[in-house]
């Protein structure tokens, strides 16, 4: 499958049935797999043989599913979680542990900031946040003996900054660590992280990937690049025996395309069991098979409608980088040639009490806690997610109380603009 374009991987990848067998990959919905032996269950247990045996840890439809999504990123291996937030702390954690550090974007989604800076810090791994727009030497600065890994959203949420991805990734390699990328918002359809040069990419599959508002997901891709044991000091976990597997050891049972994934799906789900439901992963996958088509859309909707309030007199700023004004066009021209996903923020003249009408008003836009969905939402985060802070703390926390963020959906770019021209005439 590795030289199909993206359209064709989003649709055929990772299941394929042979003669006889169901065209659509089928959800198998038990907890359990039946074996003929103990001793053939045992070689599982050592992980001597590949199969199943419990759906905590692995299950054939989240499998199928998983393999569809490292095709389309260009990995080696990959895994589904229950959530975005389950695949951040996993892809995390597998590599840090108490006593460690992390550099980190500023610029990311506030329950991954909530994550790392408060709940890891809590279990003794700390994080020191840089700029998206930091200088090499900035981000070289950040580093210290004990950092483990470096990350950032290629698009942030709700920020909509565009990461270097190139810059943060000489940078993670020059001090052997792996860049990890939060991809949920460009999907791959947009942006391939790993070409790139991100070591590994995450997803909160809840976005467009399923795109339907339908499940909450997350996936985890391994590009099979990172070279754990010339880094083996730094990853214990990954280069040294592991005795609860009768002392096999990662890096070289699996190699570089594979220790990443197994180590955490072993480990982590073992342990901590944030597994996707089969349910999940077959709702994800119909979301996947389309995924291609419905990315150009979201693009040439966010397209039009930031443009249509970049010019509109009641409208104090628009972030969006398809705009030539943006602060990111010119590296998102770099990194999203072909757009990068339907979300805009914009920031009303009026302020709260305009947003508060704007938002009424609007009849295809629905006021939701999402984003990256077929239908048109928005959120004016002052009002909901940041409702405790004050006027001056949502400055400072770069959602001021004025901001909208819009999710454009695939509806008819005619009628979102109809709707959004309307709501703006309502302001007073
Ligand atoms: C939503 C989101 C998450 C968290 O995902 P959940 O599926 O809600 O747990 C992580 N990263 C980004 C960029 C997101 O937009």
């Amino acid at each position: 499958m590795s030289n199909y374009k993206i359209g064709t991987k989003c649709v055929q990848s990772g299941y394929t049935p042979s003669n006889g067998e169901p065209r659509q990959i089928p959800i198998v919905q038990s907890t359990t797999f039946k074996y003929s032996t103990s001793e053939d269950m045992g070689k599982l247990f050592d992980l001597e043989a590949e199969g199943y045996f419990y759906t905590r840890l692995q299950n054939p439809t989240n499998d199928a599913v998983a393999a569809k999504i490292a095709a389309m990123e260009g990995g080696t291996a990959a895994m589904l979680t229950s959530s975005g937030q389950a695949a951040n702390f996993f892809a995390l954690f597998n590599i840090c542990q108490c006593g460690d550090h992390i550099v980190a974007s500023s610029s990311i989604y506030g329950g991954t900031f909530n994550l790392i800076s408060v709940t890891m810090a809590k279990m003794g791994i700390t994080t020191t946040f840089v700029s998206p727009d930091a200088s090499e030497e900035e981000l070289n600065a950040a580093f210290r003996p004990n950092t483990k890994a470096m990350f950032g959203e290629t698009i942030a949420n709700p920020a909509l900054t565009v990461l270097d991805i190139e810059l943060f990734a000489k940078v993670a390699h020059a001090h052997g660590v792996p860049l990890i990328v939060d991809n949920t918002f460009p999907t791959p359809v947009n942006c391939r992280p790993i070409e790139w040069g991100a070591d590994i990419v995450t997803h909160s599959t809840t976005k467009y990937m399923d795109g339907h508002g339908a499940a909450v997901g997350g996936a985890i891709v391994d590009s099979g690049n990172f070279d754990w044991m010339a880094h083996a000091d730094k990853y214990p976990g990954l280069c040294t025996p592991d005795e609860s597997y009768h002392g096999i050891t990662y890096a070289e049972k699996f190699g570089k395309e594979g220790a990443f994934i197994t180590k955490c799906t072993s480990q982590l789900m073992r342990d901590l069991g944030s597994i996707q439901s089969p349910q999940n992963a077959f709702i994800l996958n119909l979301g996947l098979e389309s995924l291609h088509v419905r990315m150009p859309k979201h693009v040439e909707n966010g397209q039009a409608v930031a443009e249509f309030l970049y010019n509109h007199p009641k409208v104090a700023y628009v972030n969006y980088s398809g705009l030539p004004s943006d602060k990111y066009y010119e590296r998102a021209k770099k990194y999203l040639p072909n757009g990068g996903c339907g979300v805009v923020s914009f920031g009303l003249k009026g302020g709260r009490e305009a947003a508060s009408v704007f938002m009424r008003t609007l009849k295809l836009g629905a006021i939701e806690t999402h984003v990256a969905d077929a239908r048109t939402c928005c959120l004016n985060p002052a009002t909901s997610t940041h409702r405790q802070m004050n006027d001056e703390q949502l400055k400072e926390a770069g959602v001021p109380a004025e901001l909208i963020r819009i999710s454009l959906g695939i509806e008819d770019k005619e009628d979102l603009i109809a709707d959004i021209s309307n709501a703006l005439d309502a302001i007073k």
